[in-house]
């Protein structure tokens, strides 16, 4: 697969562990097994922007209360939705580092 940021196409699948960061950076989530793209000439595991965008998404829908602090990014998919109430009162950044 091709790299977007280099165009090199020896990129290739890879996973990552992505954290995910309160404001204010109190309470610190940690996402693992993250799909993600690994890129031999920028030596650079990411994520693409589209995933990152669901991801932030997901975290600011589910109900991070019943998840904990670490789970992996199957279990975020599959978590249970929160209120749409509760859900305004969120609004995370994601930072995959
Ligand atoms: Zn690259």
């Amino acid at each position: 697969m091709e790299c977007v940021w280099c165009t090199e196409n020896q990129a290739s699948k890879a996973t990552k562990d992505c954290q995910w960061i309160e404001p204010g950076g109190i309470k610190v989530i940690m996402v693992t097994d993250v799909p993600a793209i690994h890129c031999p000439r920028c030596r650079d595991t990411y994520l693409s922007d589209e995933l990152n965008e669901e991801i932030e998404l997901a975290l600011n829908t589910v109900d991070l209360d019943k998840l904990g602090h670490t789970f992996s990014y199957e279990e975020l998919l599959k978590a249970p939705k929160m209120s749409i109430f509760k859900m305004a009162e969120n609004g995370m950044k994601f930072s995959c580092k």
